[in-house]
């Protein structure tokens, strides 16, 4: 299983692909896209291999930001639906996830009616609970902390808010996920192998952190909303 993202200056879908391609290695039974530009978005979802969803993409598939994932399903089959990218009911935000969500059921109960489920993963528990705190006038980082303070689990998580295309929310708690540094575009990945195309500059994220990433700048925040300055390293991989 695995995630990747790119938000910046060039077309995101070949990028994303590649990505996955890359992390087949970790194990996957369905993968996903979603790419945007200001004015058009795609979700193109798929079972089976990367090359099974690559097959779907066709050519007017546009746009500088997206995220993708490979799927390794723990909760719900293996399907078109259950794969990521999950999105809320409105469609307003879109989610990536690898991990486990412990409590989804507390949640579900909690917080959010059975009927605006559309699968069966752990998952979309996730983006429902963050859409629900946003209605409630939180902006889209908040509602994702608010979000994050109720989960108790593993993941690694990209976050897309339609009404602001410019940006990636990411957080990790347990399951791998790195931030890589480019000129004019910044990628999130679970290994750097999946981006040493794009860049050799990546930033560590710690448990708990959140990253808020753009084009041109890379936030990282406690759990607390403080930001933190972390230096980046050189991945030497041979290819
Ligand atoms: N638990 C999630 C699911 O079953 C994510 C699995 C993964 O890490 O790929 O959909």
């Amino acid at each position: 299983c695995g995630i990747v993202g790119i938000v910046g200056n060039q077309q995101a879908t070949s990028i994303l692909v590649n990505g996955l391609e890359k992390l087949e290695y970790r194990g996957y039974d369905s993968a996903g896209i979603f790419v945007a530009d200001q004015n058009e978005d795609f979700l193109i979802k798929s079972q089976g291999r990367i090359k099974e969803l690559s097959d779907k993409i066709s050519g007017d598939v546009h746009g500088t930001l997206g995220i993708g994932h490979t799927r390794w399903a723990t909760h719900g089959e293996p399907s078109e639906e259950n794969a990521h990218p999950h999105t809320s009911q409105s469609k307003r935000f879109v989610l990536v996830h690898n991990g486990v969500i412990e409590n989804y059921d507390d949640l579900k109960n909690n917080f959010l009616s059975e009927d605006i489920f559309y699968g069966e993963t752990d998952t979309e528990i996730v983006v429902h609970l963050i859409e629900y705190f946003a209605n409630q006038g939180f902006s889209t980082k908040e509602a994702f902390r608010k979000a994050l303070a109720e989960i108790h689990g593993s993941y690694a998580f990209g976050l897309v808010d339609k009404e602001d295309r410019e940006t990636i929310f990411v957080a990790k708690n347990k399951s791998p996920l790195l931030i890589g540094l480019g000129e004019g575009f910044n990628v999130v990945c679970s290994d750097a192998m999946a981006m040493l195309e794009q860049t050799n500059q990546f930033v560590e994220i710690n448990d708990g952190e959140m990253v808020i990433v753009t084009k041109d700048h890379v936030e990282i925040e406690d759990a607390a909303g403080n930001e933190i300055q972390r230096a980046p390293y050189e991945a030497k991989i041979d290819l």
